[in-house]
């Protein structure tokens, strides 16, 4: 994954190459803060959290046990992402398995870009009654947005940039690194 004796500390996946951009360290501050606020807010009910599949699963393992309190993890697999490229279709792959009518939700995606995909499942939610929903993205991508969502927490806004790690892939490779990387700028197709 990476490349011999490269100052940038630069990785390769297929055929692209990344470049460091938050750190491991960053990442593990910033998601125990986010566990942290929403412990706050949620402590008097156990949540359900809801794990935006696939590339929010080590989020998700991070967050929930920066959450000290009784919460339920369930899973949804939603897919949307080609390669680099959004189809601008949302698919859902894997449904929810749980009755959530009632319940206090915490919604947890991995990157939040158009919002096509949480504005799609959000709805989907809401018409099954849950007491409250609580959103949070790990990363947010601002100058992409095309659908109103509401994101309660955010963990970083980053630029328009692919990027891999902590979860994220690039056709398969990179979901393993601790930290995040951005597409080199000049190997962009
Ligand atoms: P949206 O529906 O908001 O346009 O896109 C959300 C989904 O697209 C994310 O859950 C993620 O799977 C994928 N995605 C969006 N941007 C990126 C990115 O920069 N890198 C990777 N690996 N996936 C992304």
């Amino acid at each position: 994954m990476t490349i011999p004796f490269d100052p940038e500390n630069r990785i390769q996946l297929h055929d692209l190459r990344f470049l460091p951009s938050i750190s491991a360290q960053e990442v593990q501050t910033r998601v125990h803060a986010l566990g942290a606020a929403l412990q706050n807010s949620l402590s008097d009910d156990t949540p359900l959290f809801i794990s935006v599949l696939s590339g929010s699963f080590i989020f998700t393992a991070d967050l929930v046990r920066a959450f000290e309190h009784p919460c339920e993890i369930t899973f949804v697999k939603l897919t949307s992402y080609a390669g680099t490229q959004s189809t601008g279709d949302v698919q859902t792959v894997m449904g929810l398995e749980k009755d959530i009518s009632g319940r206090h939700l915490v919604v947890v995606e991995d990157i939040v870009d158009t919002g096509r995909t949480l504005h799609f499942f959000l709805e989907q939610l809401w018409a099954q009654q849950p007491a409250s929903v609580t959103t949070v993205g790990f990363l947010r991508k601002p100058d992409a947005a095309k659908f109103s969502v509401k994101i309660d927490l955010v963990g970083f806004d980053i630029e328009d940039n692919f990027v891999v790690g902590y979860g994220l892939d690039y056709n398969g490779l990179g979901r393993n690194l601790k930290g995040i990387y951005v597409l080199e700028p000049t190997t962009h197709q």
